[in-house]
C-alpha cells in the first residue's frame, strides 16, 4: 500500500465524518479533506509512471497539472481497466478460462477538474462579485457535491488492482540533450509524437512491420532571412514562438521570431 494510497484513505475518512456531522458550518473541512484526498489519489498513482515522468513536475505538486501530464505519458491513464489473464492452448489462441485480477477504477481527469475546482470555491470566504449578486454557495449543494466526490474516491480505494501501466514502451536517448525519453505506444496507433522532457526537442516514433520502432525528430527547414545567406537550420515546432531565436551557422545572425501582422487589402 503506497503511501499516498492511505493519506487518501485517511482523509476520506475524516471526510465522511465531517458530512456525518450534518451541520452546515462543517462542510469546508469536508471539502478540505475530500481535496487533500483528491490529491493523494492523483500523486499515487502518477507514482506509477515516476520514470516517464519530468522531475520537476513529478516533485512539484498539482494534480491537474500532474493528471495532464499522465495523460500525455498514457492515453488510457485515466481510463479504468480490468487486468485478467489465462492459459494458451497453443500460442496465439484465445485462453478458455480468464482469471480475473480485478478492476481498477481510476479517477479521471474530467472528475478531477469538476470537482477539484468546485471543492476549492467552497474554502474561500465569497467574493465581493459573489457577495453582491447574491450567488453564495448552497450548503445542501455542497453537501451533495461531497457526498457524490467521497462516493468516487471510495470506489476508487476500493479497487483491487491499481496503477497497472502495462504497456509497450520505446525509449531513446534525446540528440539535443542526451536526457532519456520513454513514451507508450497505444495499441491501436503505429505512430506518436513523443516531445523531451529536457529541452525543446520533438521526435516521431513509428511502429515498423517487423514490430520495432524508428524515432525521427520532428523539425523544419528554415532558410536564414538575410539575403545574402539562405543557410538552412532545423527548427522543432516548439521553438516557434515569440523570441525565440537561432544564430545561423553560415552568416552568424541571429534570426527572432516575432509575432507579426500582415494586411491583405480586400482586392
Ligand atoms: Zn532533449
Ligand atoms: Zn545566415
Amino acid at each position: 500500500m503506497s503511501i499516498y494510497r492511505s493519506r487518501a484513505r485517511a482523509a476520506l475518512a475524516s471526510a465522511l465524518s465531517e458530512l456525518a456531522s450534518n451541520e452546515d458550518q462543517r462542510l469546508k473541512y469536508a471539502a478540505l479533506e475530500l481535496r487533500m484526498a483528491i490529491e493523494a489519489v492523483t500523486y499515487d498513482r502518477a507514482s506509477a509512471y515516476k520514470s516517464e515522468f519530468p522531475s520537476q513536475e513529478y516533485e512539484t505538486w498539482q494534480p491537474k497539472k500532474v493528471m495532464a501530464i499522465l495523460l500525455e505519458i498514457d492515453a488510457s491513464a485515466d481510463s479504468d481497466s480490468t487486468i485478467s489473464f489465462g492459459i494458451e492452448p497453443s500460442p496465439g489462441e484465445k485462453p478458455e478460462v480468464m482469471h480475473d485480477l480485478g478492476e481498477e477504477v481510476v479517477f479521471n481527469l474530467r472528475a478531477i477538474k469538476r470537482h477539484y475546482d468546485a471543492l476549492g470555491n467552497f474554502l474561500h470566504v465569497p467574493s465581493i462579485k459573489q457577495t453582491l449578486s447574491g450567488s453564495l454557495p448552497v450548503p445542501e449543494k455542497m453537501r451533495k457535491r461531497c457526498e457524490e466526490i467521497a462516493r468516487d474516491l471510495e470506489e476508487v480505494l476500493a479497487s483491487k488492482v491499481f496503477n497497472s501501466t502495462l504497456g509497450v514502451f520505446s525509449s531513446f536517448d534525446c540528440t539535443e540533450c542526451k536526457e532519456r525519453i520513454r513514451k507508450r505506444m497505444p495499441r491501436d496507433k503505429d505512430q506518436i509524437i513523443a516531445d523531451c522532457f529536457g529541452c525543446k526537442a520533438s521526435y516521431i516514433i513509428t511502429r515498423t512491420s517487423d514490430g520495432k520502432f524508428e524515432t525521427e525528430t520532428r523539425t523544419q527547414e528554415i532558410p536564414c532571412p538575410n539575403p545574402g545567406c539562405g543557410h538552412p537550420a532545423f527548427i522543432f515546432p516548439r521553438e516557434v514562438s515569440q523570441g525565440e531565436y537561432w544564430i545561423c551557422e553560415k552568416c552568424g545572425g541571429r534570426n527572432e521570431f516575432k509575432l507579426g501582422i500582415l494586411h491583405h487589402p480586400s482586392n
